[in-house]
Formats: structure tokens, C-alpha cells, sequence
């Protein structure tokens, strides 16, 4: 399958490795918008958060108990941001289900 993400997952493309088990796998961002900027995502291709269903949605709940835990272990305590973007208005560019934890600044409300 030609996904970006997948490649990353299966170490055919490098990335930095945040956290990683048998679920999901958490890696830094290309091109950080904050001074910690991560994504996480399932090891399973979902292309997109419309494509959640009531049997593929157990790991969105592991995902977010992972954040949790890592944003002890990276001392997030100021507080953090996790977005997923779905589709084109919201500027998905990646076509595997990510979400991006943004912290280390003050992030503005709403976002543009
Ligand atoms: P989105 O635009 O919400 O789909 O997010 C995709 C994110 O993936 C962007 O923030 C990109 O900077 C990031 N990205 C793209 N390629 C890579 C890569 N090889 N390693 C890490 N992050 C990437």
C-alpha cells in the first residue's frame, strides 16, 4: 500500500520514535508547529477519522491513554493540544488516521 505512514510503521522510511508497541506508533513531526510536536497513530491503516467504526475504534481509546502516559513522560504539565485534521477543508495530508499532540507554547483558540 503506497501510505506514507505505513512506511514508517514498517521502518522502510525513518522517523524519530516517541513510543512504540504492538498497537500504535508515536514519532516526532517533520515539520514541527510547536516546540514538542508528535503524532501517534495505529500500526492498522485507517485513512481517516471518517473512517472509525464501533470494531476499529478500540486503539483511538489506547492512543489516548498512550498520550496520557507520555505527556507525564515529557512533563506536559502546562497543558497540551491533540488534533486530528479529516479531509480537505481541515487539511488532511496524510491519508492515515494521526493525531498530533502540540505543546511547549500557547496554542490560540479557535485555530485558523
Ligand atoms: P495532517 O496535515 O494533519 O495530515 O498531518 C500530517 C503531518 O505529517 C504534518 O504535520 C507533516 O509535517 C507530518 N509528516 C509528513 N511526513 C512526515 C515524516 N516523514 N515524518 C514525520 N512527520 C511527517
Amino acid at each position: 500500500m503506497d501510505c506514507l505512514f505505513c512506511k514508517i510503521v514498517a521502518g522502510e522510511i525513518p522517523s524519530k520514535k516517541v513510543y512504540e508497541d504492538d498497537q500504535v506508533l508515536a514519532f516526532y513531526d517533520i515539520a514541527p508547529e510547536a516546540p514538542v510536536h508528535f503524532l501517534v497513530i495505529p500500526k492498522e491503516h485507517i485513512p481517516s477519522p471518517a473512517a472509525i467504526t464501533e470494531e476499529n475504534s478500540k486503539v483511538v481509546a489506547h492512543i489516548f491513554a498512550v498520550i496520557a502516559q507520555l505527556s507525564k513522560e515529557l512533563h506536559l504539565e502546562q497543558g497540551y493540544r491533540v488534533v486530528t485534521n479529516c479531509g480537505q477543508d481541515a487539511g488532511q495530508s496524510v491519508g492515515h488516521l494521526h493525531f498530533h499532540v502540540l505543546a511547549g507554547r500557547s496554542l490560540a483558540w479557535p485555530p485558523g
